[in-house]
């Protein structure tokens, strides 16, 4: 038998060991956690919806028509009216002919990759995709393969010498560095090796893009170029799920295969309800946009002066790269010290020796919250500086 106890000694020697802290007031730029009020850079709710007024209002509402559990499988009986709608108003949104519904990205991912690939297939991933991206890749029969960061030369090289089909996989936004994939440059190369592109878009939906509509749209691209997308609804939608979005007969396809569609609960249907509202201010609500970007151009202004390395990211995810575990961790209790909780990202969720603060901007933070995070930013920088 494995001992734990001493793989568990082994991590935290290592500065690597992970703990759950206790949260007990709702996501949001000031939190209740581990009994103390603390200013959060560190969710997803990149657009302060998690907790908005008329979505919990909806969720209060139409849980008196719909009830609170999803009860059964979408071929069960549990395909609500509810979420067939969600799937359509995301269809429209996302400018494909088909979408399908997940009960989370993670699923999604797995669901996916699995589905479209047989043993003798090859999946080609970039190296920093997220972990449920990898994960998909190597439940599923296909020879899992992976590129240099967003290095299109890299992929071609590795779709020239691949066998069987051919799966591109890549997160449209990279999650722990906030940058973007080379959508175009990927989408030729996938056409001139008749590979097809699947681009995970959890931090793109709603932050970037015309209306929200993410990286592709980001890119001046579409269904043509981008034939597979998925969303995540944990983030900027600010409730839970996931979806796929690609041509009707692919849906299709997933629906009769995707083992993680197939045999799992459907969401709540109440949850759908108000995810097709949170998609409304999504779209209608440019303004929440503008702010993200005031944020992110404040941020990366002051910070820079400061003497932090940023990292290239236009978007909400501005890590400040610190190398070490144990001064991004010590960072990040100095932060907390002054009242600010900024994650450390340590590996394996990123490669060795890229340890950092990932800070994660809101629309719902305020002037005010922006400016104690800088102040406390630099007041670290120089007590490390000293201590150093
Ligand atoms: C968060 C995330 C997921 C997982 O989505 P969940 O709905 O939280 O399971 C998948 N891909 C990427 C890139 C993510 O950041």
């Amino acid at each position: 038998m494995r001992d734990y106890e001493k793989a568990l000694d082994q991590r935290r020697a290592q500065q690597l060991y992970r703990q759950r802290r206790l949260l007990v007031s709702p996501q949001g730029p000031e939190v209740r956690i581990d009994g103390r009020s603390l200013i959060a850079f560190c969710s997803n709710d990149y657009l302060g919806l998690a907790n908005h007024p008329a979505l919990v209002e909806t969720l209060r509402q139409e849980a008196e028509r719909l009830g609170v559990g999803g009860g059964a499988s979408h071929l069960v009986c549990g395909h609500h009216e509810e979420h067939h709608r969600l799937e359509e108003a995301l269809a429209e949104f996302t400018g494909y002919p088909a979408v399908l519904l997940f009960s989370t990205g993670y699923m999604a991912n797995l669901g996916v990759i699995s589905a479209l690939t047989e043993r003798g297939d090859t999946v080609i991933e970039d190296r920093l995709n997220h972990a449920s991206l990898i994960d998909g890749g190597l439940l599923s029969r296909a020879k899992l393969q992976r590129y240099a960061h967003a290095d299109v030369e890299a992929l071609s090289a590795r779709l020239a010498a691949a066998e069987g089909e051919k799966l591109v996989v890549t997160d449209g936004v990279f999650s722990m560095d906030g940058d973007l994939a080379p959508l175009a440059g990927m989408a030729s190369a996938c056409r001139r090796h008749d590979a097809l592109l699947i681009v995970d878009d959890a931090h793109g939906f709603g932050v970037i893009g015309h209306q929200g509509r993410g990286s592709v749209s980001r890119c001046d691209l579409g269904a043509d170029e981008v034939p597979v997308v998925i969303g995540t609804l944990g983030k900027a939608f600010g409730t839970a799920g996931a979806f796929v979005a690609g041509s009707r007969s692919l849906i299709d396809y997933l629906i009769q295969s995707a083992r993680p569609y197939i045999y799992t609960t459907a969401m709540p249907p109440v949850l759908a309800a108000v995810t097709r509202q949170s998609l409304r201010l999504i779209r209608d609500e440019e303004w929440r946009r503008e702010r993200l970007r005031y944020l992110i151009r404040i941020f990366r202004e002051e910070v820079q002066a400061i003497g932090f390395q940023l990292m290239p990211s236009e978007t909400p995810i501005q890590p400040l790269l610190v190398g070490d575990s144990g001064r991004a961790l010590a960072l990040s209790q100095a932060l907390e010290a002054q009242g600010l909780l900024v994650t450390a990202i340590r590996p394996p969720t990123v490669p060795t020796g890229t340890a950092r603060l990932r800070v994660t901007l809101s629309a719902a933070h305020t002037d005010a919250h922006l400016e104690q995070l800088l102040a406390a930013l630099k007041r670290v920088y120089r007590q490390q500086r000293v201590t150093q």
